[in-house]
């Protein structure tokens, strides 16, 4: 093709202001899928997403658009994923592209991840058409919008396409815009082949697949490549384009978007970034490669039920072998048995594959507390990398812990500010910057990741009533008087519960937690002493009194059939108790102890 008729481009969008519902228009507008065959958001394949409505694997399509300038066009969609987690896969799709429509709903104006990813589409410096979608609402205000769209994000919105993708009104625009106000790709079809990898992941049948951007040169099904950075060789078993469904194709030129099937085994054998070139005749040099996506937040992954420790392990491996940036190694506890301490890119990442563990393999898990990575410095000059708050050394072998620190950047409605700063400052936050625009502030916090993974973002939507949107970016490591707080009970160390926390909030902490613990732990039949401690030295106590009687005791002798109901009942709920030393834990209390209110 013609690289004057191509157009590449990606849609992005702060969540649910309808980027699957315009990527679903265009293609049915142009007719790539056949109307019987088109089903609601086409490109959110997994259910979990459909489920959450979020797209979590960056998709692709192709579509044929005859313009009103009697050429027909090849677009190139690339929908790319819309939550804080995500964020790497967004730049690297955005690598892959020239353009971004920047979808805004018209009715809710620019959010935080608004701002994070249109920035991504700026710094790969694409061209970007403003669409205000949803004005079908009674409550879109396109003036207001298109001002904040200029105010904040700094790009002129007086042109911007206005839309409802719900309705189809405005969808023909959108088309005419790409063609006449996206950049057509550069490239030379005569030079050695050139081409990124872009993604890549496991499908059941043709094995990993990987989708590619040309740059330069021509690839062509049976070809002899190799990957630039990993130095592997393969030869082109398939070649095809996203309709979305696979359409074999016999070769991609420069510019285009396709997918590759090569016999590669696993999908931690592709890097993304990497440059793919002929054997015979590479290019000279490889395209930068681009930061690898790394895991944050850690947390362990328990069977409830011990005897399902094999499927949890079959599980886990299918996972990862299709998501390159899930890592898992296996972990003992002394509480939780057999399990494994797995890194995700965030929590919402966390939460995606926790789901689909228990939903797709049927397999009931506890969830320790999720963990950020500690650089801890030793006394004799070492550095260990902290994962598991269980494994945190002697503190007098310790000279200083550092932890991740993060950028984060709230948007929210004045009447909220307040709770917001409080919020972040009791969060150990450090002010970055802070301003209006129109009756929304947007507030810039330099945070300890450590104090956001756990429940930061249910605590910002509730104290906003959910009006409040977050996004954030890694921005380093800081040291603090970090220590590690134990938690004891009947005097014996539950490592699950263990955890980092800074010195100065180890007390208040420690307190609610024993008596979080005090509330979740049912009643045994002698005194049990729930203690929090830093070391050697216990930091808050409490007392779980003994159980006087036989439970069934209350039931006045009499009613047998209320009596058995009530054994059953204590049957079940032992089904979710570990047994912890003479103590059962309920499986609840491993993660509802942490959570801080
Ligand atoms: P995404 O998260 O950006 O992919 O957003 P979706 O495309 O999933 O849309 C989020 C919600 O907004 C869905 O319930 C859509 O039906 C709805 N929606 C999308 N576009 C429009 C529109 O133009 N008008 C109205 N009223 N609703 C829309
Ligand atoms: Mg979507």
């Amino acid at each position: 093709t013609d690289l004057a008729h191509i157009r590449n481009f990606s849609i992005v969008a702060h969540i649910d202001h309808g980027k699957s519902t315009l990527a679903d228009r265009l293609i049915q507008l142009t007719g790539t899928v056949a109307e019987r065959d088109m089903k609601a958001q086409m490109l959110d394949s997994m259910d979990i997403e459909r489920e959450r409505g979020i797209t979590i694997k960056a998709n692709t399509v192709r579509i044929e658009y005859p313009a009103k300038d009697g050429q027909t066009y090849i677009l190139n969609l690339i929908d790319t994923p819309g939550h804080v987690d995500f964020a790497y896969e967004v730049s690297r799709s955005m690598q892959a592209v020239e353009g971004s429509l920047l979808v805004v709903d018209a009715s809710q104006g620019v959010e935080a991840q608004t701002l994070a990813n249109v920035y991504q589409a700026i710094d790969a410096d694409h061209e970007i058409v403003p669409v205000l979608n949803k004005i079908d609402l009674p409550a879109a205000d396109v003036q207001r919008v298109s001002e904040q769209i200029e105010d904040v994000i700094g790009i002129d919105a007086s042109d911007a396409v206005q839309i409802s993708a719900k309705t189809g009104l405005g969808i023909p625009e959108v088309l005419e815009a790409i063609v006449a106000r996206l950049p057509a790709p550069k490239g030379d079809r005569d030079a050695p082949l050139k081409a990124m990898l872009v993604d890549s992941w496991y499908d059941s049948y043709l094995g990993v697949v990987v989708m590619i951007r040309v740059i330069d040169g021509v690839i062509r099904k049976g070809d002899q490549v190799k990957m630039m950075q990993t130095g592997a060789k393969y030869g082109i078993d398939k070649l095809a384009v996203l309709k979305p469904q696979m359409v074999d194709i016999k070769e991609l030129g420069p510019g285009e978007i396709g997918i590759l099937t090569a016999s590669i085994k696993q999908v931690r054998d592709t890097k993304v970034g990497d440059t793919i070139t002929h054997e015979k005749k590479p290019c000279a040099k490889p395209l930068p490669g681009f930061a690898p996506s790394v895991p944050v937040v850690f947390c362990g992954l328990f069977p409830v039920d011990s005897n399902d420790f094999e499927d949890l392990r079959d599980a886990i491996e299918k996972l990862a072998l299709n998501d390159a940036s899930f890592t898992y190694e296996m972990e003992t506890s002394a509480a939780l048995g057999f399990g494994f301490r797995c890194g995700f890119l965030g929590l919402l990442h966390l939460e995606v594959i926790r789901d689909r563990i228990e939903r797709e393999y049927d397999i009931d898990l506890i969830t320790t507390a999720p963990s950020v990575i500690y650089d801890v410095f030793m006394r004799d000059g070492s550095k260990i990398k902290l994962h598991n708050p269980a494994d945190m050394p002697d503190m007098s072998l310790v000279d200083h812990i550092e932890e991740p620190r993060i950028k984060a950047t709230i948007l929210v409605p004045d009447e909220y500010l307040g709770d917001i700063l409080k919020l972040c400052q009791d969060r150990r936050g450090v002010q970055l910057d802070l301003t209006y625009a129109g009756s929304r502030a947007m507030v810039v916090y330099d945070l300890p990741l450590n104090e956001v993974v756990f429940d930061f973002y249910d605590r910002l939507k509730s104290v906003t009533k959910g009006y409040a949107s977050f996004d954030y970016q890694m921005i380093g490591y800081a040291a603090d008087a970090l220590v590690k707080m134990s938690i004891l009970v009947n005097d014996e160390p539950v490592d699950a519960l263990s955890m980092m926390v800074h010195r100065d909030r180890a007390e208040t902490r420690g307190r609610a937690m024993v008596e979080k613990l005090k509330e979740l732990i049912p009643r045994h039949m002698f005194k049990i002493p729930i203690q929090a401690a830093i070391g050697g030295r216990v930091i808050a106590r409490e007392t779980l009194s003994a159980m006087r009687k036989d439970v069934t005791a209350k039931c006045y002798g009499g009613d047998a059939s209320r009596k058995r109901k009530l054994l059953d009942k204590q049957k079940a709920g032992k089904k979710k108790m570990r047994q912890f030393g003479k103590v059962e834990i309920p499986q609840e209390a491993f993660i509802n102890a942490l959570k801080m209110d």
